[in-house]
């Protein structure tokens, strides 16, 4: 079995629109956090900023939570604007729904897969694993990595999952030997 691997390259975007100037495309840029303390209640945000404009908006992260109900190492993440935390809660699917946006991946990450698969006996089986939860169609990931057409993918390859269908999980295939 061979793998395949779905990593990110950078953070990806934000679809959000942005009050003053209406753009719908939002940064996180290198990530920051704020932290606001209130007695024992803790508000923390995710700051982005509009690509077009830079009004800065605020993603509630956490909304009036006790300190003690946060993870002492989480807690210092925001404070020190660590960025594999940015990354955590950017990627969390709770912080989008929350917030009313959706990640836009276009550019943020690539696919590696190993070239020397042509070697294989027929039929290759191939496992894809995702570093992060990039939503792709297994169908052009497929043509892509194997620089087939979709119609030869569509003859060649079986796959666990709908190859039409876009997921952010692994699956596995198998292509058969062309003609
Ligand atoms: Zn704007």
């Amino acid at each position: 079995m061979l793998p395949w691997f779905v990593r990110r390259t950078r953070l990806p975007l934000l679809s959000l629109r942005c009050v003053d100037c209406r753009s719908e495309s939002a940064t996180t840029g290198e990530g920051r956090f704020r932290v606001n303390a209130n007695g024992n209640l803790l508000d923390v945000w995710l700051l982005v900023r509009c690509v077009s404009c830079d009004r800065t908006s605020k993603l509630t992260v956490h909304e009036r939570a006790p300190v003690r109900s946060l993870d002492p190492a989480e807690l210092h993440g925001y404070h020190v604007n660590d960025p594999d935390v940015v990354a955590s809660r950017l990627l969390d699917p709770l912080l989008a729904r929350r917030n009313r946006f959706s990640l836009d991946w276009t550019g943020a990450w690539r696919l590696d897969a190993p070239s020397t698969w042509l070697d294989e006996a027929w039929p290759v089986q191939v496992e894809v694993v995702f570093e992060d939860p990039v939503p792709v169609r297994p169908e052009r990931l497929i043509a892509h990595g194997l620089g087939l057409s979709r119609n030869e993918v569509l003859r060649r390859v079986k796959c666990d999952v709908p190859l039409r269908r876009s997921t952010r999980t692994g699956f596995a295939f198998i292509v058969m030997a062309g003609d």
